[in-house]
């Protein structure tokens, strides 16, 4: 079960549409870049649930003939990636069973920190897991709760859990969108010929031109039906600690997450890493595509061109969402081509969002220097990712994190860059409104939730003494 901690994922719901599959279909579409292992979408026609679901990317899974397969008015749907292990057909969501109250689809965009405790508990009480997604942990307790009514049984089930949750519970007539009370994922509300949409994120709502109209709340239980929607808070309130990589690497520029335009605060990132870290250069490129709009701004800045130095194939998955590591390394090959004439004989500067464990800059800036760069000066938007990340961003250990064991001067010799140069974490703070609202434990290691001791011994968080 802890090998599925670390999951990135998309989340869809509309109720009151006729169309309801089809455009969950396309809200999924639009988010596809949250996970491309696998997507499912639940419908309800207000008797029963309707559920598809398969392996692979919503374009793929989705023909004419499934969506058919998907009456009502009602549906919620999930992308999902999941690290290695997991990659199996068990674990796509959304999670669907019948219980004592009826039908119940669960889909989640988060990680529970105390997911495995939880569900030794519940297995000592006779629950039968089928899925190894800590996500399961609040169907079972849904199930097991000694509440009247499914409000009072989900509130009840998240009483329990710790962690990150954008969560959409549907049932034959309602959908429940619930935010963790920190707020760590995004999840937004609009309005689409008077049904109402969640997603993870605005872009989704573009897609299906549904109207944006304002982010669930931290701590916010939207019950969504075809009468309308209803807000309540019946979690204890906490801090705000949305996840600063949202912004950073995560969502769609042309989103908006926690009130922001992701695409200005990364260009507001490339500005102040340019402040920070600026360099007598002739050129500015972007690795492609995530760090597009931290070098545009870094070139605006800096007052040097900006051009496109790398081209990337767009018919293969980010690399980094790829299961097996292999693939990765052969990733960034097949994904990334250097123009010649944009580099020969220049003094390049290469901006992308991060570092992980190193291997794509290091192979990006053989690329470069092959393709005749005098010289290269890396710039990354992102301070050093030092520890892994909990709350459902995919990371791997503090050992494969490369700042977590190098140095900057060490990564730097390590990547063979001439220079190499991070944003600090002060500076993205200073670019993000309202600074002390976000988790940005992977630079910091300040955990905002945390963790049950048992899991931190196995999470090694613990020192050995
Ligand atoms: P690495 O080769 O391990 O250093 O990976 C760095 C690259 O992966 C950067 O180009 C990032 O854009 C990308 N990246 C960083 N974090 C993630 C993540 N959580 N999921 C997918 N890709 C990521």
């Amino acid at each position: 079960m802890l090998d599925s901690f670390q999951e990135e994922c998309g989340v869809f719901g509309i109720a009151g549409h006729p169309d309801a599959a089809n455009l969950t279909y396309l809200g999924l579409y639009a988010l596809q870049h949250r996970g491309q292992e696998s997507a499912g979408i639940v419908s309800s026609d207000g008797k029963n649930l309707h559920s598809q679901k398969a392996m692979g990317l919503v374009a793929d899974i989705f023909t004419e003939d499934r969506i058919k397969k998907l009456p009502g008015t009602m549906a919620i749907g999930h992308n999902r990636y999941s690290t290695t292990g997991d990659s199996i057909a068990i674990n796509i969501q959304p999670i669907h069973v019948n219980f004592a109250l009826g039908g119940l689809a669960v889909a989640h965009n988060g990680n529970l920190v105390n997911a495995a405790i939880l569900k030794a508990e519940l297995e000592a009480y006779g629950s039968i897991f089928t899925t190894t997604m800590d996500s399961e942990v609040i169907v079972h307790l849904i199930a097991q709760s000694r509440c009247a009514t499914m409000h009072e049984r989900v509130i009840d089930a998240l009483t329990h859990v710790q962690g990150s949750y954008s969560l959409l519970i549907m049932t034959e007539n309602e959908i429940i969108a619930m935010r963790d009370p920190h707020g760590f994922r995004p999840l937004s509300l609009g309005k689409l010929d008077g049904a109402y949409v969640v997603a993870s994120e605005t872009c989704a709502f573009d897609l299906i031109e549904a109207e944006y109209i304002r982010d669930v709340a931290p701590g916010e239980m939207l019950v969504i039906s075809d009468q309308g929607v209803r807000s309540s808070f019946p979690l204890k309130p906490e801090e705000p600690s949305h996840c600063i990589f949202e912004f950073i690497y995560f969502a769609r520029p042309d989103s908006r997450v926690f009130g922001q335009n992701v695409y200005t605060i990364r260009k507001n990132f490339g500005r102040q890493l340019a402040r920070e870290t600026g360099i007598e250069a002739d050129v500015v490129i972007p690795v492609p595509d995530s760090g597009v709009p931290a070098a545009l701004g870094f070139a605006e800045e800096a007052g040097i061109p900006f051009d496109t130095g790398l081209i990337r194939n767009h018919y293969i998955g980010r690399t980094f969402i790829e299961p097996r590591q292999s693939i990765r390394h052969f990733g960034v090959k097949i994904k990334l081509n250097p123009v010649q004439d944009a580099l020969k004989g220049k003094r390049v500067v290469v901006v992308d969002d991060s570092i992980v464990r190193g291997t794509t800059s290091k192979k990006i800036i053989k690329m470069i220097r092959k393709a005749g760069a005098a010289e290269i000066h890396m710039r990354i938007s992102s301070p050093p990712t030092l520890y892994p990340c909990y709350y459902g961003i995919d990371t791997p250990t503090r050992q494969e994190l490369i700042a977590s064991t190098h140095n900057i001067e060490e990564i730097r010799k390590y990547i063979t860059a001439d220079t190499l140069g991070y944003i600090s974490l002060d500076g993205i703070q200073k670019v993000v409104p309202n600074r002390m609202n976000y988790c940005a434990a992977c630079f910091d290691g300040a955990y905002p939730v945390p963790f049950p001791r048992e899991q931190m011994m196995q999470l090694g968080l613990f020192d050995k003494g």
